[in-house]
C-alpha cells in the first residue's frame, strides 16, 4: 500500500531544461513523463504546479527588459502554461489521460481553475497539471503550489530539485555540507534556507502541509516516496 494517495508535484521550469539551461528538452520530458506514468498506473493521483523559470522569470527578466514588476509576472505566468502544455501533451502520448487548469483563463488552450473540477479528475486518475500560478504577480510557482496542495487536500507536496535535498551549505559547491533529513517549517524560515520562498513555507506551515525536498534526477524517487521510503528533506 502506497503511504501516499494523493500528490501534489512542483516541477520547476529548471526542472524541464535539461542541460540547456533554457526552453524545454525532450529527454528529460520524457523520463519525467514515464515516472508519473508510473505514480498513475497504480492509482496514486497526481496533481502537478509546473514553474516557468526554464522560459520568463518575471523579476529578474523583467527589469534587465525595462519591463514593470506586475507586467513581467504575468509573462511568468504565460510561460508555465507553455511547460504545462508540453508536459501534457508528453504524457498524453504515453496514453494519460491528462487535464491542465489555469490560473488565468485561456479557454481555448484549457480549462479555468476549478477547485472541485480538479477533484474530480484526480478521482478519475487523470494527471491535473495546474498553469499560471496563483494568477497573481508578485508570487511564485512554489506558492501556488503550496496552495494548490491544500486545496485539493494533497497527502504530501513534493518539491522536485536537483540536489538530495536541504543541505547547510549548498551541496553542489560544499564537499563538506550536510543533508538534513527532517527540518521543521519555523527552522526554514529562521534559517532563511532558500528552498522555496518563505511565503509557500509559511502556509504550509499554518496549514501543516507536509512537504518534501527530493531530487527528481534519481530515477525512481517519486515513487519511492510515495511508497513511504524517506528520502529528501521532510519539512513538518
Ligand atoms: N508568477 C507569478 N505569480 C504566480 C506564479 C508565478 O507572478 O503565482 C511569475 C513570476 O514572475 C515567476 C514566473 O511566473 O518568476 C515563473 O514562475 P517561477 O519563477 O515560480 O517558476 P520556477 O522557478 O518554478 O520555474
Amino acid at each position: 500500500m502506497p503511504k501516499y494517495k494523493r500528490i501534489l508535484l512542483k516541477i520547476s521550469g529548471e526542472m524541464l531544461c535539461g542541460p540547456n539551461g533554457f526552453g524545454l528538452h525532450s529527454p528529460t520530458l520524457q523520463r519525467l513523463a514515464d515516472e508519473l506514468k508510473q505514480l498513475n498506473q497504480i492509482g496514486i493521483e497526481v496533481a502537478v504546479v509546473v514553474g516557468g523559470g526554464n522560459i520568463f522569470r518575471g523579476m529578474k527578466q523583467g527589469k534587465a527588459h525595462a519591463i514593470g514588476r506586475a507586467s513581467s509576472d504575468y509573462m511568468g505566468m504565460l510561460a508555465t502554461c507553455i511547460n504545462a502544455l508540453a508536459l501534457q501533451e508528453t504524457l498524453e502520448n504515453k496514453g494519460i489521460e491528462t487535464r491542465v487548469q489555469t490560473a488565468l483563463k485561456i479557454s481555448e488552450l484549457a480549462e479555468p481553475y476549478i477547485r472541485r473540477r480538479a477533484l474530480r479528475h484526480l478521482q478519475k486518475t487523470r494527471i491535473v497539471i495546474f498553469a499560471a500560478g496563483t494568477g497573481n504577480p508578485y508570487f511564485t510557482t512554489d506558492t501556488a503550489a503550496a496552495l494548490r496542495a491544500m486545496e485539493i487536500q494533497a497527502d504530501i507536496l513534493l518539491k522536485a530539485t536537483k540536489v538530495d535535498g536541504v543541505y547547510n551549505k549548498d551541496p553542489l559547491k560544499n564537499k563538506t555540507s550536510k543533508k538534513f533529513n527532517q527540518l521543521k517549517y519555523i527552522e526554514v524560515l529562521n534559517k532563511e534556507i532558500k528552498v522555496m520562498d518563505s511565503t509557500a513555507i509559511t502556509l504550509c506551515m499554518d496549514n501543516k502541509m507536509p512537504l518534501v525536498i527530493f531530487n527528481l534526477h534519481q530515477k525512481g524517487n517519486i515513487i519511492r516516496i510515495v511508497k513511504g521510503e524517506k528520502l529528501g528533506t521532510l519539512i513538518c
